[in-house]
C-alpha cells in the first residue's frame, strides 16, 4: 500500500504523525494509498523551509520565477492524461472532467505568467516641485492554501503559482480525501527545479490546518471548502493576523424563463447538475421554471436526467462517475428520504440502483425532486449529489426573490432568449457568479472567482489581479530630488 509522504525543503519525508488513513477509490471502493493526518510539527517543518527559501526568492528577478511557472505548464501538459487518471481514481469523476481540470489548472499557469505586468506599480512625478509618488508591490513571506475534494487537481492553481510569481513561498495542504494526485503533480513538477522551499506539499487534516492558522512565520492562507470550515478558518486566521480568503459552500439556483431555447437548455441543465455527480461549488441545484417554463420543460429535464449514463469515471461511457465517500452517499441518500418523508414528490429516485461491475462504488443516479418543503434539508443546505430539487414560480421577480433570501451567493444562472430579463437577473441577483444561458459559470483564469454572503469570507478572491493584490503588499515611496542638487551632474 502506498504511503504518501510530504514534499518540504526540496525533499520527499516522512510525516511525523502516527495516525494514518486509507484513502478509497470512489468508484471501486478499493483503497489505493495511506495519508498521514497530519501534525503541527509538519507545519512547522515546512514553514521554516519557506520562510529560508523566501529570503532569495523574494529578490530573484520576476521575469526568472516565471520562467518557473513557463517550464510548469509544459509538465503539466505532458502528463495531462496520468494526472488526470490518477484524479478519477481518487475523486470518482469521469476522466473528461479530470482532464478538463488540467486544462484549467494550466490556465492559471499561463495567467500568472503575466505577473510582471500585474504587479506593476504606479508612478506620480512632481506631486510637488522636486517630490515623485510612487507605489511599490512586494511579496508578504510564506503562504499556504487548503484544498476541498472536488477538484484534486486545480485548486491550488487558483492560488500557488500567483503567489511564487509574485516572490513568496507557499505550502499546500490538499484535502486528505484526494491526496494522491496533488503528490503526483509534485512528483512531477521536482523536474522545475524550483529552488528548495520555494513549493512545498504537507498532508493532513484538522491538526495541519489548525497548525497552519496559528504559525506565526505564515502570512497569508487560501481556502476553499465547505462554508462552516471556511467561516472559522476566516476568523482564526484573522485572530492571528493573517490575509485570509475563504470560499464556502453553495446551493445555486437556475432560472428557466418560457422564452429559453427548449434543447440547449434542458441539456446545459442536465450537465450543469450532473457533472461532476454534483460534487461542484458551481453546479446548479435548484431549477427553477418560471410560469409556462413548467409545462415546457419538466418532463424534459426529467428525460436528460434519466438519460445520464452513471459508472466508474475511468469507463469512457461514463457521463457521471461516483460519490467522494460512503458516508457523503449515506448522508445524500438520507436527505432525499427526509424531503421525501415531508412531502417531496421524486420524480426519479436514483438510490439504490446498481453500477454493473462497481458494485464497491459509492454510486447515486440522477435524482429530481419536486415540491421539496421549505423545511427540509434539501431546501435548506448544500446537498452535493446529483439532486435536482425542481421549483415553480410565477414571475422572475418571484424567482430573484427566492434565490436573494438564501444563505449562499456561489453563483445563480439564467436561460433565456429576452435581453431584459437576462439584465434584470444579473443586476438584482446576490451572487457572486452569474451565468446567462450558461449553466456552470466556472470563471477563466484572468477574472477573479467570486463568491457572496456565506459561499465568501474575505475581499479579495482567488486568479486574476485579484490574487495578485492578495499575495503582495503595497509600499509608497516619497522622494525629493531638488534641482540645486541634481545640477551637479
Ligand atoms: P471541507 O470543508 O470538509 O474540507 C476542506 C478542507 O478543510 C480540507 O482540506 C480539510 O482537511 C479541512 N477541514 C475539514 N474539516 C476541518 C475542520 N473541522 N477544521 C479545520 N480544517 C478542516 O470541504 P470538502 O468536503 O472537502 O469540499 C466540499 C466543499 O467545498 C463544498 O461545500 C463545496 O461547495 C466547497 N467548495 C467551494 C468552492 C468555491 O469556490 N466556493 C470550490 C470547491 C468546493
Amino acid at each position: 500500500m502506498k504511503k504518501l509522504n510530504n514534499y518540504i525543503g526540496g525533499q520527499w519525508i516522512d510525516s511525523k504523525s502516527d495516525q494514518y488513513i486509507d484513502v478509497e477509490n470512489p468508484g471501486t471502493g478499493e483503497v489505493i494509498s495511506r495519508v498521514p493526518l497530519g501534525s503541527k510539527y509538519d507545519i512547522d517543518l515546512a514553514a521554516g523551509k519557506a520562510a529560508a527559501a523566501f529570503e532569495t526568492w523574494k529578490d530573484t528577478p520576476v521575469e526568472k520565477r516565471i520562467q518557473y511557472l513557463f517550464r510548469m505548464k509544459a509538465v503539466l501538459e505532458e502528463n495531462a492524461d496520468n494526472i488526470a487518471e490518477i484524479c478519477t481514481q481518487e475523486s470518482g469523476k469521469t476522466l473528461a472532467e479530470s482532464k478538463a481540470e488540467v486544462v484549467r489548472a494550466v490556465e492559471n499557469i499561463e495567467v500568472a505568467c503575466g505577473i510582471p505586468t500585474m504587479m506593476q506599480g504606479e508612478f506620480s512625478e512632481d506631486i510637488s516641485e522636486g517630490i515623485d509618488e510612487f507605489v511599490i508591490r512586494q511579496p508578504l513571506g510564506v503562504a499556504a492554501c487548503i484544498a476541498p475534494f472536488n477538484f484534486p487537481v486545480i485548486i491550488p492553481f487558483w492560488f500557488f503559482p500567483y503567489a511564487i510569481a509574485c516572490g513568496n513561498t507557499y505550502i499546500v495542504k490538499p484535502s486528505e480525501k484526494v491526496p494522491g494526485t496533488m503528490t503526483r503533480i509534485f512528483e512531477l513538477l521536482e523536474e522545475v527545479n524550483l529552488p528548495e522551499g520555494v513549493l512545498n506539499l504537507v498532508h493532513g487534516a484538522k491538526e495541519t490546518v489548525d497548525a497552519i492558522l496559528t504559525h506565526p512565520g505564515i502570512k497569508a492562507v487560501s481556502f476553499v471548502g465547505s462554508t462552516k470550515v471556511a467561516r472559522y478558518v476566516y476568523s482564526k486566521g484573522t485572530e492571528n493576523g493573517k490575509r485570509v480568503q475563504a470560499q464556502g459552500g453553495a446551493k445555486n439556483p437556475l432560472v428557466v424563463m418560457a422564452d429559453a431555447d427548449p434543447e440547449t437548455t434542458t441539456r446545459i441543465i442536465a450537465d450543469s447538475v450532473y457533472g461532476c455527480a454534483g460534487q461542484r461549488c458551481l453546479a446548479a441545484s435548484t431549477v427553477i421554471l418560471v410560469g409556462e417554463a413548467k409545462q415546457k420543460f419538466k418532463d424534459r429535464i426529467v428525460e436528460a436526467a434519466k438519460s445520464k449514463t452513471t459508472c466508474y469515471g475511468m469507463d469512457e461511457t461514463s457521463q457521471m462517475g461516483a460519490i467522494i465517500t460512503k458516508g457523503s452517499k449515506n448522508r445524500i441518500e438520507e436527505i432525499i428520504e427526509e424531503a421525501r418523508s415531508k412531502g417531496a414528490n421524486l420524480l426519479l429516485d436514483g438510490r439504490n440502483k446498481n453500477v454493473g461491475g462497481f458494485e464497491g462504488g459509492n454510486y447515486i443516479l440522477p435524482t429530481v425532486i419536486e415540491n421539496v418543503p421549505d423545511d427540509s434539508e434539501a431546501a435548506t443546505t448544500e446537498i452535493f449529489g446529483p439532486v435536482m430539487n425542481l421549483k415553480y414560480v410565477d414571475t422572475l421577480d418571484d424567482a430573484i426573490e427566492f434565490i436573494n433570501g438564501g444563505r449562499y451567493g456561489n453563483a445563480a444562472c439564467i436561460f433565456t432568449t429576452s435581453g431584459p430579463a437576462a439584465r434584470k437577473f444579473r443586476h438584482e441577483v446576490t451572487a457572486g457568479n452569474i451565468g446567462i444561458n450558461i449553466g456552470v459559470p466556472a470563471p477563466m483564469a484572468f477574472f477573479p472567482f467570486s463568491g457572496w454572503k456565506e459561499s465568501f469570507f474575505g475581499d479579495l478572491h482567488g486568479q486574476s489581479k485579484h490574487a495578485v493584490e492578495f499575495f503582495t503588499q503595497t509600499k509608497v515611496v516619497i522622494e525629493r530630488w531638488h534641482d540645486e542638487w541634481t545640477r551637479k551632474f
